[in-house]
């Protein structure tokens, strides 16, 4: 990571994981024990449920509440959706798109995650943007362009000025719920990488200042080799965000100097 330049920001994602009871004891407990945090930006992704109890507890705190879904119209009948006017009414800040189980369970494409995109812009919220290589894309060799696609075809139309709001995620999809976190040189390479697409598309200065995560298995005892690397600027975190005290090992973490 690099302070200098952009933000560091740890961000958890729950998945389909805690009703709101729990959620309620999550984030009093994430709330009376969370340091100083003078050095990132805390994120917690919920179920659109859960989203009330999250906000209500956590409002003075330094962690902003985050969806990790959204339908891409304002309005209309697209029964069991949720629009980002409706998640920015309920003071969330931040929604996750692109997440490679949406991808993959919801048949979501480059051009619903392009819209989506767009929609979470236009209400104000921050996208988290999801991108990431198969083990297939990865032993034939060609993450780099692949990811190269992803990101060109998701910020299609996406402003400069709007830009500053999008943070990237780089998550390998081998990586994510398995255990087999990347090494740091393959996450920061990949970052790196990401960087690269984002100089050639909005120039240096955006560049360097694009908060770019790693995502896939990461958790307290991998987390610091991880944040290490210059391209990596904090974490989207699934299943080690489930506990409290390991999100706030990784917190600690990614708080040190
Ligand atoms: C994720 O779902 O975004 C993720 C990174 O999960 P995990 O940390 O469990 O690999």
């Amino acid at each position: 990571m690099n302070r200098k330049y952009r933000k560091t920001i740890i961000a958890g994602n729950w998945k389909m994981h805690k009703t709101a009871s729990q959620t309620k004891v999550f984030a009093e407990r994430l709330k009376g024990a969370l340091p100083r945090v003078k050095r990132c930006s805390i994120v917690l992704c919920v179920p659109y449920v859960d989203i009330p109890a999250a906000v209500k507890i956590l409002k003075d705190s330094r962690v902003a509440v985050g969806a990790q879904n959204l339908h891409w119209e304002a309005s209309g009948p697209f029964t069991g959706e949720i629009s980002a006017a409706m998640l920015a009414d309920l003071d969330v800040k931040y929604v996750i798109i692109g997440h490679s189980e949406r991808r993959e369970y919801f048949g979501e494409s480059d051009l619903i995650i392009n819209k989506k995109i767009h929609a979470a812009l236009n209400a104000g919220l921050r996208p988290i943007l999801c991108v990431g290589e198969d083990l297939e894309q990865r032993d034939l060799g060609v993450t780099l362009e692949f990811i190269s696609y992803q990101l060109k075809a998701a910020l299609a139309g996406v402003s400069s000025e709007e830009m500053r709001r999008v943070v990237i995620a780089y998550e390998p999809i081998w990586a994510i719920g398995t255990g087999n976190t990347a090494t740091p040189e393959q996450a920061g390479e990949v970052c790196a990488a990401i960087r690269g697409v984002l100089r050639k598309l909005y120039g240096a200065r955006i560049a360097r200042s694009t908060t770019i995560q790693y995502g896939g298995s990461m958790n307290e005892t991998n987390a610091e080799a991880l944040l290490r690397q210059e391209d990596v600027d904090g974490g989207l975190i699934g299943t080690a965000a489930l506990d409290t005290e390991k999100f706030l090992q990784i917190i600690q973490t990614a708080n040190q100097d």
